[in-house]
């Protein structure tokens, strides 16, 4: 009897152990990003190349020099004229074989030059990838939760400080930035913009004036509207490389709909998703413009755990949310929460705000 138990308590053993590495591979099959850091990749094969080019174009010269020079003299000389003879040879392969090489290293740089779409096709593979793991998580097959922490209206004078905050909570933790270029300028918003997009956060379309245009607002007409989210989306890309692929309504989609009731259309349009929240941090200062307090971030972030695939609204220019989200990030990934950049293949597009 007590050896039938030990045998139960084996298979209950290895079952645990088997569902927690199960788990763990999970996570780990999502953690890691592809991330876009092709830039100084494709720069050195490309100074590689250069410089292979230049003295392949020396050594050419040089052969041709001295072909002319012994050809000018080879028909005078008895068996000194055969060893030149064969010297000719042997420079030509020479020659050969360089030519060989650089013709290697162009089509190598060229394989770089196209690693803008190759770093977009593995995007849309990892995109797919957690859109699995999230309908995992909706059908209860898995323990494992995600955050999607979205930041608004950035790129700020303070963004820095929360790409810091985020890199010292190490190379797994991503957020998706919604950013607009009018919202809050700063000096340094487009290397701010490239270092979001080189740690592996999602850049995505917040507009381009956000909400106040000299007509009045986003939300005039459907064609200033298109054309806020194309200037956005061009301006992205002249900076980053990359084209946006997720929208998000200044002051929410309840507003940009009631406003403007083609809207969604519109988005679609232009091929883009859109996205709400169901977590705000009521950090958007909606009392005098002021930033929220940190009590009320606080208490807001209690709600996440209610969220299995939790998708908060913050913004990047408050120091509030700045504190709270140093805090609350290692907390959450204590309750199993890992923190994913947001893609449009996400179960999550087209969410409509519930707070
Ligand atoms: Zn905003």
């Amino acid at each position: 009897m007590r050896s039938f138990f030990r045998v139960i308590n084996s298979i209950f053993f290895v079952a645990a152990f088997l569902a927690a590495a199960f788990c763990a591979y999970e996570v780990y099959s999502v953690v890691n990003f592809p991330k876009a850091d092709y830039e100084a990749q494709i720069a050195e094969i490309k100074s590689e190349t250069e410089e292979t080019r230049e003295k392949t174009i020396a050594a050419r010269k040089d052969f041709e020099d001295e072909i002319a020079y012994l050809r000018e003299n080879i028909r005078n000389l008895g068996d000194e004229g055969v060893a030149l003879a064969d010297r000719i040879e042997e420079l030509e392969a020479q020659v050969d074989t360089k030519t060989e090489r650089l013709a290697k290293m162009q089509k190598q740089a060229e394989l770089f030059d196209d690693m803008p779409d190759a770093v977009e096709t593995a995007r849309k593979e990892y995109g797919l990838k957690i859109r699995e793991l999230e309908e995992k998580i909706q059908n209860g097959e898995t323990d494992v939760r995600i955050c999607y922490w979205t930041l608004d209206d950035g790129p700020t004078y303070i963004t820095k400080n929360f790409l810091d905050a985020l890199d010292e909570m190490g190379e797994h933790v991503h957020v998706t930035f919604f950013t607009a270029n009018q919202a809050n300028d700063s000096p340094d918003e487009e290397e701010m913009l490239r270092r979001e997009m080189t740690s592996g956060h999602s850049v995505q379309n917040h507009s381009y004036a956000h909400v106040t245009l000299a007509s009045g607002s986003v939300y005039v007409s459907v064609e200033s509207f298109k054309e806020q989210i194309m200037l956005q989306d061009e301006w992205l890309y002249e900076v980053t490389g990359f084209h946006p692929t997720i929208f998000r309504f200044p002051g929410g989609s309840a507003w940009g709909r009631d406003l403007l009731p083609g809207a969604v259309d519109a988005i679609k349009e232009l091929g883009y998703e859109w996205v709400d929240w169901n977590c705000n941090l009521y950090d958007a200062g909606a009392t005098e413009n002021l930033p929220s307090s940190g009590l009320e971030i606080t208490r807001a972030l209690t709600q996440i755990p209610e969220e299995p695939i939790a998708m908060i609204l913050g913004h990047d220019w408050n120091t509030n949310t700045l504190i709270a989200m140093k805090s609350a990030i290692p907390q959450l990934m204590e309750q199993g929460y890992v923190f994913l950049p947001l893609f449009p293949e996400s179960v999550t597009m087209g969410m409509i705000a519930t707070r």
